[in-house]
C-alpha cells in the first residue's frame, strides 16, 4: 500500500498525463490533418469553378460562332462570291476565337464544304467521329462534342459541332470547330498554386484531353474504367465530386476534385470533366513534418518527466532514509527537535519533545504557555538570557535547564540550537534539540559520590575479576607505602605476608566465589617489609549476567587494636605489677588443676602467702621500693616452681602458689622449704639498700584437705592464718581440727 502510494502512485499520475497529453496531440493533428483536406477540397472545389465558368463561355461562344455560320449558310449559297465570302468569314472567326484552329462545314455526303484553311475543302470526313455522331442523332439542338483524337500533326484535338438540317429537315451535314488545346493548357495551368496540383479536362467519354503539367501518355488516356473516380463521379451525376486514394491515370495518391462541364445553354451529347487534383504526399508533407515534431517534442518531454521522476524519486528515498535515520538517531538519543521562529516567536515540536516535556500534542497547541510552565522559577530568564546572548553573538546555544512535568518528575533537559540564515542576511529560526539530561546528570553525581567514597580514609583496592590491581586509594598508599603505580597492573599476590599457608587463600577465594564476600583478619606485608595485622574485607561486583567482574577490598589496620586487645587480656588475668596471673587467673588455673585431679585422682597442692612486716618497707624505703619488693618476690617465687606451676599475686602482698600435679604433700612441703629460704635471702633495692624479710605460708593439699576450690582455698588460707599468728617467718601444712 504504502509502496503503491510513494512508487506507483506518481507513475500512474505521469502516465496518464501523458496518455491525455499524447491524445489531445493526436485529437490536434487528426483535426488539422482534417481542415487541411477540407480547406483544399474547398480550394480545388473553387478553381474548378474558375474553369468551368471559364470554359462554359468559350463553349457558349463557338457554339454562337457555329450558329451564326449555319444561319448564313443559305446566305452565302445565294450569292456567287459566297463561297470566297464564307471561306474570308471562317478565316475572321479563327482569328478572333483563339481556341478554335479549324472551323469547317461538311455537307450530307461528309465532304468539306467550307473552311478557314482552303487545304481542307474536299476532304471527306464522313467516318469521322464528329461527322457520325450528329449524322447518327439528327438532333438539330445538341451541341455535339468529339472525344480528343490525333491529328495527323500528331497533338490531340477535339471537334465541336452543330448538324445542319435542310428546310425540309433533312440532315444536310455538320458545322464543326477544331478546338485547340494550347489555349486551355493555359486555362488550366492558371488555376495550379502548387507544383504538385494536377489539372485535366477529360471528355465526357472518359478520354484525357489537357493536363498540366502535361504528362507523356496521359493525352488521350481513357479512365472511364470501372471505379476510377471519373467513373464514380458521372455515376453519382453531381456537378461536383471529391475523393482521395490512388489515382488510375497516374498510379500515385492523390486528392481530386472532379467538376461536369454542361453548361445549361448548351444541349451537350457529352459533357466535359475538369478534374483538379494535389498529391496527397505532398499535400500533407508539413503536416507530416509537423506530425514528426511534435513526436519528437513528446517523445522528449516523456522521456525527460521520467527522468524527472526517477530523479524525484531517488531524492525522496534518500530523504525517506536520513529522515528515518534522523528518527532513528533521535529516538536512540532520546532527543527531541525543536525550531523557534524568531519574528513569530512560535516554537514548532516535532511529537518526541513532547514526550520529553510529558506533554500531549493533541490538547496543547499554545505551546510556548504550556511547555513554558513546568519551567522550574528563574528557568525562563536564563532561557531568554542564553536565546539573547546566542542572537547577539551568534555563539551556539547549549543551556541545561530543569523542569517539573505534570506527572510530577523533575527532569534536566539539555537545549542546544544554532542559528538558521535563511538567505536573508538576518537569522530567522533557532533550530535545536532538547535531550533528557536527568540519568546522566545523576549518574555523574552517582560517580562524584563514588568517587569521594572511594577516597575515604579506609584503604581500598579495585581488582579484575582475577585479583590483578586496578586502582588503590590514597588510604591504601598510605597503609601499604605503595604509590597506586607500583600496584597497579600486579595481583594482589604483592601484599601477602608469610604469616599464611597457601591453604588460607584458597579456602578465602573460595568463600567470596560463593558468597559474594568474606572478612576477617590477616597478615599483610607493606612496601618497607613489615608484616601487620588488618581487617579485610572483599566483595565481589558482578555484572547483569551475574558473572564476577571486580572485587572491591577494605584494609583496616588493626596493629593497635591488636596491641589494646592484648593490653585488655593483660588487664583481666595478670597482675600489671608484677605481671604473675592475677586472683581470676588463679581461679580458673585452680578449676581446670581440680577438674583434672578428679579425672586423674592426681594430688595437687596450693600454697597461701603473706609476706611478714610488710607495711614497715613500705614505710622506711617508700611505696615505689615496696612495689620493687613485690616484683622481686615474684620473680624468686617463680624461679622455685615448675612452669607448669602456677605463681599467682591475689593483692597486697599476698601471693598464691598452684601445684597442680604432686605426688605427696611432701613435695609441697620441700617447694615451701625452698621458697621460704628464697624469700629469706636479703634484697637489694634500685637506690642499693638491702631489705629482709620473712614470709608465711599455708598449704593445703587435694583431695586430703578439701575436694573443692572453694574447701582447699579456705584450708589454705587458714594454714597461712596459723603460721602468722604463731610468730609468722614459717610455713604450715593444714590440719584438720579433730
Ligand atoms: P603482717 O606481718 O601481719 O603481714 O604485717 P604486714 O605489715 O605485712 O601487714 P599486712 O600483711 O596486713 O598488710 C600488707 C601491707 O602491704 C599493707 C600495705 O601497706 C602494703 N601493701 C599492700 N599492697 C601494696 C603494694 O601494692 N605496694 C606496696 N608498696 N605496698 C603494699
Ligand atoms: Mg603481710
Amino acid at each position: 500500500m504504502n509502496r503503491f502510494r510513494t512508487y506507483w502512485r506518481p507513475w500512474l499520475l505521469l502516465a496518464a498525463c501523458m496518455g491525455a497529453l499524447g491524445a489531445f496531440l493526436v485529437f490536434n493533428l487528426q483535426r488539422e490533418h482534417e481542415r487541411i483536406e477540407t480547406v483544399e477540397r474547398e480550394r480545388l472545389t473553387n478553381q474548378s469553378k474558375v474553369i468551368e465558368d471559364n470554359l462554359s463561355r468559350q463553349l457558349v461562344a463557338i457554339n454562337l460562332a457555329l450558329e451564326s455560320v449555319m444561319a448564313e449558310l443559305p446566305y452565302w449559297a445565294g450569292q456567287p462570291d459566297g463561297h470566297e465570302r464564307a471561306i474570308r468569314r471562317l478565316k475572321s472567326m479563327e482569328v478572333s476565337m483563339p481556341s478554335v484552329r479549324t472551323f469547317l462545314v461538311v455537307d450530307a455526303k461528309g465532304t468539306v464544304t467550307l473552311a478557314n484553311r482552303e487545304e481542307l475543302i474536299g476532304i471527306n470526313v464522313s467516318q469521322r467521329e464528329y461527322f457520325q455522331a450528329p449524322l447518327r442523332s439528327l438532333s438539330q439542338k445538341t451541341f455535339f462534342i468529339s472525344s480528343p483524337f490525333k491529328t495527323v500533326l500528331g497533338n490531340f484535338v477535339i471537334n465541336v459541332g452543330r448538324t445542319i438540317v435542310d428546310p425540309n429537315g433533312e440532315f444536310a451535314g455538320v458545322v464543326s470547330a477544331a478546338v485547340d488545346p494550347v489555349d486551355f493548357e493555359i486555362l488550366l495551368n492558371s488555376v495550379r498554386y502548387a507544383d504538385d496540383m494536377r489539372s485535366m479536362l477529360v471528355h465526357g467519354d472518359g478520354k484525357i484531353f489537357v493536363s498540366q503539367p502535361a504528362l507523356v501518355d496521359v493525352i488521350g488516356k481513357d479512365v472511364s474504367v470501372p471505379g476510377s473516380f471519373f467513373r464514380q463521379h458521372l455515376e453519382s451525376r453531381r456537378p461536383v465530386s471529391t475523393f482521395d486514394g490512388i489515382a488510375p491515370s497516374t498510379g500515385d495518391k492523390r486528392l481530386p476534385v472532379l467538376r461536369t462541364i454542361q453548361p445549361i445553354e448548351l444541349a451537350m451529347d457529352k459533357p466535359l470533366v475538369v478534374s483538379l487534383s494535389r498529391e496527397w504526399d505532398a499535400l500533407f508533407a508539413p503536416w507530416q513534418r509537423d506530425v514528426r515534431n511534435q513526436l519528437l517534442v513528446y517523445a522528449l518531454f516523456v522521456l525527460l518527466s521520467m527522468a524527472g521522476l526517477v530523479i524525484y524519486q531517488r531524492q525522496q528515498l534518500q530523504q525517506r532514509v536520513v529522515n528515518q535515520r534522523l528518527k532513528l538517531a533521535t529516538e536512540a538519543a532520546n532527543v527531541g527537535i525543536w525550531e523557534l521562529d524568531l519574528k513569530a516567536r512560535r516554537y514548532h515540536w516535532d511529537p518526541a519533545m513532547f514526550d520529553l516535556f510529558g506533554l500531549d500534542p493533541k490538547t496543547v497547541s499554545a505551546l510556548n504557555d504550556d511547555w513554558q510552565q513546568l519551567l522550574l522559577p528563574g528557568e525562563l530568564q536564563r532561557m531568554k538570557d542564553a536565546t539573547r546572548a546566542t542572537m547577539k553573538q551568534g555563539r551556539p546555544f547549549d543551556l541545561t535547564f530543569q523542569i517539573r512535568r505534570h506527572d510530577g518528575q523533575l527532569r534536566f533537559m539539555r537545549n542546544r540550537a544554532v542559528l538558521y540564515d535563511d538567505g536573508s542576511g538576518a537569522p530567522s529560526r533557532l533550530i535545536g534539540t532538547t535531550e533528557d539530561v536527568t540519568e546522566r546528570k545523576m549518574r555523574e553525581a552517582d560517580l562524584r559520590i563514588a568517587a569521594t567514597a572511594f577516597e575515604s580514609h579506609e584503604s581500598t583496592i579495585i581488582t579484575d575479576g582475577r585479583a590483578g590491581i586496578l586502582r588503590v586509594n590514597r588510604a591504601f598508599s598510605d597503609l601499604y607505602g605503595y604509590p597506586a603505580e607500583e600496584v597497579v597492573g600486579h595481583t594482589t599476590r604483592m601484599l601477602q605476608s608469610d604469616r599464611h599457608a597457601p591453604a588460607f587463600y584458597a579456602a578465602l577465594w573460595t568463600d567470596v566465589n560463593r558468597d559474594g564476600t568474606w572478612q576477617g583478619e590477616i597478615w599483610d606485608r607493606r612496601k618497607s617489609g613489615e608484616v601487620f595485622p588488618n581487617w579485610l574485607s572483599i566483595t565481589a561486583v558482578r555484572n547483569d549476567d551475574g558473572v564476577v567482574t571486580n572485587f572491591v577490598a577494605t584494609q583496616t589496620d588493626i596493629t593497635l587494636r591488636k596491641a589494646a586487645e592484648e593490653q585488655i587480656n593483660l588487664l583481666a588475668f595478670y597482675d600489671p605489677l608484677t605481671s604473675l596471673p592475677n586472683r581470676r587467673l588463679l581461679h580458673d588455673r585452680l578449676h581446670q588443676a581440680v577438674i583434672r585431679a578428679k579425672r586423674e585422682n592426681g594430688r595437687l597442692a596450693l600454697m597461701f602467702l603473706d609476706l611478714d612486716k610488710f607495711k614497715p618497707v613500705n614505710d622506711e624505703f617508700g611505696h615505689s621500693a615496696g612495689d620493687e619488693l613485690l616484683k622481686a618476690v615474684g620473680q624468686r617465687l617463680a624461679a622455685c616452681v615448675r612452669e607448669s606451676d602456677t605463681v599467682a599475686r591475689i593483692g597486697g602482698d599476698e601471693f598464691v602458689l598452684l601445684l597442680p600435679s604432686i605426688q605427696a604433700a611432701g613435695d609441697a612441703l620441700r617447694v615451701a622449704e625452698k621458697i621460704h629460704a628464697a624469700l629469706r635471702q636479703p634484697f637489694t633495692l634500685p637506690e642499693g639498700q638491702q631489705v629482709s624479710i620473712s614470709s608465711s605460708a599455708g598449704i593445703a593439699i587435694y583431695p586430703e584437705h578439701g575436694r573443692d576450690e572453694g574447701t582447699l582455698t579456705s584450708h589454705a588460707d587458714a594454714a597461712m592464718y596459723q603460721a602468722k599468728t604463731a610468730g609468722r617467718d614459717r610455713f604450715v601444712l593444714f590440719q584438720a581440727a579433730d
